[in-house]
């Protein structure tokens, strides 16, 4: 299982690793969105997609639908961003959390879920979360909500490293490891019961996997580092939303590089997020009538 699990993540990100930018590397970035498309299609997802325009340059959002059994139950999505800064091949940053999402998708199969699920692959994150802002703005024009929110932002690299894992200074950096070999579950103080189902879940589905948890005060505005992913517009929307990470530029130092490469993963965290992430979606959104 696990051996299928690795092997699926790195077939995923021998695909995806290279830089997807709209302005330097388009075909790249469309190239993604189609690997996207089709891989949902293949796990049996209703497929959407969703054209968003940025400074003269065109990509899209791509959407795998799970759907649940309760009528109008507002859907919960899990996403990751697929695009990349200009001169980075972006493994970490976020070939490895689009391959989670891909893997989650595939371990969450048929299950019978109460509400829908929707697996969002944004674009242009690294533009200011331009992709997932426009999500956010065409469910509210609808008048669509949504339960909750996980983005997946960078869950691929680690170190064992005495000293390895930084902080900001509004971090109590005393109570959290000092060696970076954990994943993070942040989330602001509209989403604290999000945040601890999510950390508490993980854990509970992945025993290999260490899980720190952070809930930020009032919406979380002050606090920068913990806003820069795709569940900011969430957040700003007052929906519930985490982010899970390995807590980028505060441990990776090859983040936004060149040096931002397949090699420098660590595939078994990977791994274990995927697991972690399916294990809680099925408890959290399972259906009561699961024979
Ligand atoms: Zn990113």
């Amino acid at each position: 299982m696990a051996d299928t699990r690795i092997e699926n993540i790195r077939r995923h990100l021998e695909t995806l690793v290279g830089e997807r930018n709209p302005f330097s590397s388009p075909s790249a970035l469309h190239a993604a969105a189609g690997y996207l498309e089709h891989q949902f299609r293949m796990l049996n997802l209703s497929v959407l997609t969703e054209d968003v325009v940025y400074e003269g340059a065109e990509s899209k959002n791509v959407l795998g639908v799970l759907q649940g059994e309760e009528k109008g139950a507002p859907p919960f999505v899990v996403a990751a961003h697929y695009d990349t800064v200009e001169g980075s091949p972006g493994a970490d940053d976020n070939a490895s959390a689009v391959a989670a999402l891909l893997e989650i998708a595939r371990l969450l199969g048929s299950a019978p879920l109460k509400a829908p699920l929707i697996f969002a692959a944004f674009t242009l994150e690294e533009y200011g979360f331009i992709g997932s802002r426009h999500f956010i703005e065409q469910a509210r024009a609808a008048g669509r909500e949504f339960s909750g929110m996980i983005s997946l932002e960078m869950v691929g690299f680690s170190s064992a490293k005495p000293g390895s894992q930084t902080y900001p200074a509004y971090v109590d950096a005393s109570r959290y490891p000092d060696r970076g070999d954990f994943i993070a579950v942040i989330g602001n103080e509209p989403s604290a019961r999000l945040t601890q189902a999510v950390a508490w879940g993980m854990r509970g589905s992945a025993p290999g996997l260490a899980v720190e948890h952070l809930v930020v005060p009032g919406r979380g505005d002050l606090f920068r580092e913990v806003n820069l992913s795709d569940h900011s517009p969430f957040w700003q929307n007052g929906t519930p939303a985490v982010m899970i990470t390995d807590t980028a530029f505060l441990r990776n130092p090859n983040y936004h590089q060149a040096t931002d490469t397949l090699d420098t993963l660590d595939l078994a965290l990977i791994d274990n997020v995927t697991l972690g992430v399916s294990g809680f979606l099925k408890s959290y959104l399972g259906s009561s009538h699961e024979p």
